[in-house]
């Protein structure tokens, strides 16, 4: 455990000695490690070697300060401690009974954060272990409520229609897939330029599936889309939700986070009136993943829909306090509030909004420096801390910068499609990053496209004077 811990301490001290991206090969771990388990216990040392010799090379360094893919994420040093002390409790807080502290602990931090992103109190708080799930469960209780309570009973019956912007996260029309609405009955509704869903649109659909004698369940908005980082206009959204009695649900993962700084605080502008939220400390808020938190007004529905406990289960409790196993599908669950709270606790509100704040403005920055580069092309708004942006050449042209720099193992940023071009992302989320990271990347992308371009291009474009100004 000593040697453990000094390890854990090396590594969260300068985690810059790894390349960010694994430069493991596949298979080469599978290749390396014996196909059947030992029949007699080894020494813990021994399996710490092969943890630094076999596993550390197929890492790919989400705590690299220069992992600039998908969302960054952080294991902070608070997250870290907590997560070993849960793992020494082995805590199952499916009961109150079975961890007291737990249930109550979880309470807590999940008030904290409604309350630092500005949201009014009558949320119940629940972690869960993903956004996929916190989602999952939102839409579970919508369903239920939608008829009556007799869903758990009876089961699903068909038509219901849950309405997303066609740039809403997968997981929305996953949990419709295991929900037994189906794939189909996601409605995705268009956006504007700037890739916000189109309310009159939304009206539109709501009005057409009535005609068609279906059934409008829920209302899918996102502040903080995972391809551009758009935020639909919630308000808006919550009156035609009102009208037409929708469950509206809100996928702030990424991006209710930013609403703990005063000025980011309009990104959840109407989420006040949602029915449910989802927020994910272990995207934004510094918490080692998973930590994702779903505030929701309505929990008795979400219990009327998951809950069931046999007589094995009851306890002298029941009725007085909260039994987490009620609020979802697992029964078992992990005691993650303990991190969370260690982490907003050692940050203090002031820290993670001095962290967030930096990384909006270094996003801005790095955007600035795109934008008056001609060689670069800006794709979509950056509300937040991520820079969608593309090389004026072909799709391949930028696949291949991505390649360049993600192979150099200096940093790591991903892609994505806007509007069918192939485009470029940096996000920008690790407590450990600093603007000369930023930077660097910069000067990353610009080697990347003189490397491909030993010769001056004849096609890239002069800037106009409104990209210069
Ligand atoms: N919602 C949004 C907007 C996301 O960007 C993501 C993942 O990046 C998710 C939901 C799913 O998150 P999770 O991995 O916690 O399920």
């Amino acid at each position: 455990m000593h040697r453990a811990s000094d390890w854990v301490a090396e590594y969260v001290r300068d985690p810059r000695r790894y390349p960010v991206l694994s430069r493991a090969r596949p298979g080469e771990l599978l290749g390396r490690l014996p196909a059947s388990p030992p029949e007699l216990g080894e020494p813990l040392h021994r399996l710490l070697d092969d943890f630094e010799e076999l596993v550390v090379p197929g890492i790919t360094h989400w705590n690299h300060p220069r992992f600039f893919a998908y969302f960054a994420i952080t294991g902070s040093a608070p997250g870290i401690l907590a997560e070993l002390l849960c793992a020494a409790l082995n805590v199952n807080a499916m009961l109150w009974r079975t961890s007291p502290a737990a249930t109550e602990l979880e309470e807590v931090a999940t008030s904290w954060v409604r309350e630092a992103i500005g949201l009014p109190p009558g949320f119940f708080g629940l972690i869960t272990d993903t956004a996929s799930s916190s989602t999952l469960f939102a839409l579970a209780a919508a369903r239920e409520r939608e008829s009556g309570g007799a869903t758990r009973r009876a089961g699903v019956s068909p038509g219901l229609r849950i309405y997303l912007s066609v740039e809403a996260h997968s997981s929305v029309e996953k949990a419709a897939v295991i929900l037994g609405i189906g794939g189909q009955n996601c409605v995705r509704i268009p956006v504007d330029a700037e890739f916000r869903m189109r309310p009159s649109a939304l009206g539109e659909a709501i009005a057409r599936d009535r005609a068609a004698g279906l059934r409008p369940l829920a209302v899918v908005g996102t502040v903080g889309t995972t391809s551009t980082t758009s935020i639909d206009p919630i308000g808006e959204l919550a009156d035609i939700a009102a009208t037409e009695g929708l469950w509206l649900h809100i996928d702030a993962a990424y991006g209710g986070a930013a609403a703990i700084v005063p000025q980011m605080r309009w990104v959840l502008d109407g989420c006040d009136r949602a029915d449910s939220l989802v927020v994910n400390p272990h995207k934004w808020l510094f918490t080692p993943v998973d930590c994702s938190v779903l505030l929701i007004r309505h929990p008795d529905w979400l219990r009327a829909a998951t809950s069931l406990s046999p007589h094995y289960l009851t306890t002298a409790e029941d009725g007085a306090a909260v039994n987490l196993m009620d609020y979802g599908y697992p029964l078992g669950r992990r005691f993650r509030a303990l991190k969370l709270w260690f982490t907003l606790r050692a940050l203090g509100l002031a820290g993670a909004r001095a962290a967030i704040t930096n990384h909006i403005e270094w996003a801005q920055e790095l955007r600035r420096r795109l934008e008056a580069n001609p060689e670069w092309e800006i794709l979509a708004p950056s509300p937040f801390s991520t820079v969608v942006f593309r090389f004026r050449g072909s799709d391949e042209d930028n696949a291949a910068i991505e390649e360049t720099i993600n192979q150099s193992g200096e940093a790591f940023i991903s892609h994505t499609s806007v509007e069918g071009r192939y485009a470029l992302r940096v996000a920008i989320g690790n407590l450990r990053t600093t603007f000369d990271d930023v930077m660097a990347v910069y000067q990353l992308l610009c080697a990347a496209t003189k490397k491909r371009y030993q010769t001056p291009r004849p096609t890239v474009e002069s800037p106009s004077e409104a990209a210069l100004s």
